[in-house]
């Protein structure tokens, strides 16, 4: 059987960034930026004033004090957005506010509160630094400084300093669209009440919100029955979409018809089944450069398979360099056992918290692949390698780190 690590090469080998689109700035946020990208300009444009309060010759002051405060003649006044008329000589101060260029002559600023102001003159009492309180051109950016890497995800960070430097549009990997259907005779929706022998479709709503989670768009369709040619046609329908999730129907029950379906549709098989717990029935599909994953139907292990493959792959096909989660040391708390001799990797839900410097972990409650509710307050997965069917009270165990920090 493949291995996690296995099934992940293997997908990640089968897919490529989507060409790149060059988009507004107010379009890209989340989204991996196409190819490094260089300040075109620098900022800020010109010297200018860090305060409000009077642009002077910091030589003129350096004799100020007390018992012997410096007038100096005030020439007029300078708001932002305004330029200087004359440039201020020995003797001269100009009232300035933030962000005004710096008037010739001028070197330094003294804030207002640092002074005490008349008609047409304004006094200080004490010497100040040349060149404090003035922000110098190109302090902040230099023109053709290294902004965003290729394959780095835009934040709200990046972004202002993008549109500082004057970069209205640029090339971003777009956002993949990814259709989501379930199936089951068993479905109904979360809206309806569930009649006997029925539950409620929880994997739309899962599935879907870890799609929107990765910065994809999901397109769920409606429920399929377990009905071959129904299946059919909505795999057909939801071919038109850059990536297929489909929940249910991938195991060996007599009503599986999902890895049937994909290949009388051309679709040419991968993988299917990982070793790993919760899980198992996996498959991976290629079908004219579209990926397909075939997720198992119960709830957990969906949600587990959408974290562990298709986040990458969505993230690979978005265009970003980093597709993981972070991963780390931690205590797991109260240990943990599973089957003796078990030849998967299990992944557990856990809840994390640092204390003194160190992470510590502890299990959400049951795990058996049923509980769905052990997916409430899971900020990590903790991965037990195959082979291994214990973890003693406070041992180690290695996380994928899965709480949003940065992501897309
Ligand atoms: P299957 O893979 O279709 O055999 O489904 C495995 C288990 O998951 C069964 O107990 C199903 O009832 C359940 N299941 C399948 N799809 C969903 C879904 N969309 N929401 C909730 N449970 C599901
Ligand atoms: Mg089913």
């Amino acid at each position: 059987m493949t291995t996690p690590t296995q099934a992940l090469g293997l997908i990640l080998d089968h897919v490529r960034p989507r060409p790149a689109q060059r988009l507004p700035l107010e379009q890209v946020l989340g989204l991996a930026v196409a190819e490094d990208q260089r300040s075109p300009s620098t900022v800020p444009p010109f010297t200018n004033s860090a305060m409000d309060g009077y642009a002077v010759r910091a030589a003129d002051l350096a004799e100020a004090c007390g018992t012997h405060p410096i007038r100096l003649h005030v020439l007029g006044d300078l708001a932002a957005g305004g330029v200087a008329r004359c440039a201020v000589g020995p003797g001269q101060a100009l009232r300035i506010m933030t962000g005004a260029p710096m008037p010739e002559g001028a070197d330094s600023v003294v804030p207002v509160e640092d002074t005490i102001r008349g008609e047409a003159w304004v006094q200080m009492d004490r010497p100040l630094r040349a060149g404090i309180h003035i922000r110098l051109a190109g302090e902040d950016l230099r023109q053709g400084q290294l902004l965003v890497s290729a394959g780095q995800g835009l934040r709200p960070g990046e972004i202002g300093v993008l549109a500082a430097a004057g970069m209205a549009s640029l090339p971003v990997h777009p956002r993949v669209r990814v259709a989501v259907l379930t199936t089951g005779d068993e479905l109904v929706d979360v809206s309806e009440p569930p009649g006997p022998g029925r539950i409620r479709d929880a994997n739309i709503h899962a599935v879907c919100a870890q799609v929107f989670a990765c910065g994809a768009i999901p397109v769920p369709f409606p429920r399929v029955p377990d009905h071959r040619e129904t299946l059919m046609e909505v795999l057909r329908q939801a071919l038109e979409n850059d990536v297929v999730l489909t929940t249910g129907g991938i195991s060996v029950g007599d009503y599986d018809f999902m890895k049937a379906m994909l290949e009388e549709l051309g679709a040419e098989r991968v993988f299917w089944k990982v070793a790993q717990k919760p899980g198992g029935p996996l498959g991976f599909w290629m079908l004219g450069g579209t990926p397909i994953f075939g997720l198992p139907g119960n709830p957990v292990a969906a949600m587990l398979m959408v974290e562990e493959y298709v986040r990458p792959a969505l993230r690979k096909l978005m265009g970003f360099t980093n597709l993981y989660r972070p991963v780390a040391e931690a205590i797991l708390e109260g240990g943990w056992s599973g089957k003796v001799g078990d030849k998967r990797t299990t992944f557990l839900r856990v809840t994390t918290r640092r204390e003194a410097g160190v992470l510590r972990a502890r299990l959400t409650g049951p795990q058996g692949s049923g509980i769905l509710s052990s997916m409430l307050l899971a900020n990590a997965l903790a991965v037990i390698p195959e082979g291994s069917d214990r973890v003693e009270p406070d041992g180690t165990v290695w996380l994928h780190l899965t709480e949003e920090a940065e992501d897309h």
